[in-house]
């Protein structure tokens, strides 16, 4: 199933379920109790918002070897995370605001893991039974801040850094090697395949929720191919996995 977030035309916001005839839309939440309603709106004029809400973002570092490499970062031997605000999700068509404070703003394309319910010391052998789904995700990144800091608070952490979406789709298993792709003004950056990664889907589960708590909504953004670049005012971004969809956010000042 695909999960999606919209605004309706009376302003209301809901969750709905894509079918063929349009998003038929959902009273509650997946993340906690849901229901069908008889609404279904085109899908194509609905506004949608990020398919999530998360309490927090925890994105890993350097979990492809090709994207360690161009930025002279050795892989990590244990996954290397750090948290996103909630503040920085935005949804499909959002856009992108580029901060005075920075003079390189970059993309990273990246697989979103959406938790389903609330995920403690999880092993392994476990992990699926706690992801709802997954969508496309970006880990926005002031390169220059990242670089000054040392740390990844804040430049990875401004407002709108975070775009997820366009929906969660419950059925994926990117274990079968998926292609990431992204896109700027349709010039192809970013192409790897989800098999790449350091660290599987399920080892990043058991290894995040031995630290921290994760809790209905919240996200695990899965690491970046190589290819990252500048993003500039008027750009638009597209990220596309493929079985998830696109990704499509405008680039502002
Ligand atoms: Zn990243």
């Amino acid at each position: 199933m695909k999960i999606v977030r919209a605004r309706t035309d009376d302003d209301e916001i809901s969750y709905g379920g894509v079918e063929p005839e349009g998003i038929r839309l959902y009273r509650g939440s997946p993340f906690v109790a849901w229901e069908p309603t008889e609404v279904v709106i085109d899908f194509d004029s609905a506004r949608l918002l990020s398919p999530t809400i998360p309490t927090k973002v925890v994105a890993v570092g350097r979990n492809f070897v090709a994207h360690a490499a161009e930025l002279n970062n050795p892989v990590p031997e244990e996954p290397l995370i750090f948290i996103k605000p909630s503040t920085s999700v935005i949804g499909p068509a959002a856009a992108i605001r580029l901060p005075p404070h920075s003079k390189q703003v970059e993309h990273e394309a990246e697989l979103a893991m959406v938790i389903g319910k609330v995920a403690r010391h999880v092993a392994v052998e476990d992990a699926a039974s706690y992801v709802l789904g997954y969508t496309v995700g970006q880990d926005i990144t002031a390169r220059d801040l990242q670089r000054r800091d040392g740390h990844f608070t804040r430049g990875k952490g401004f407002d709108t850094f975070c775009p997820l979406g366009p929906a969660i789709e419950t059925e994926f298993d990117p274990l079968e090697g998926q292609r990431l792709t992204c896109r700027v003004n349709g010039v192809t950056r970013q192409d790897g395949v989800l098999s790449d990664m350091v660290f599987g889907v399920a080892e990043l589960v058991a290894f995040i929720t031995g630290v921290m708590t994760l809790l209905p909504g919240d996200v695990i953004l899965t690491g970046t191919p190589e290819g990252v670049g500048p993003l500039v005012d008027g750009d638009l971004l597209e990220t596309e996995i493929e079985g998830l969809g696109v990704l499509k956010n405008p680039v502002a000042t």
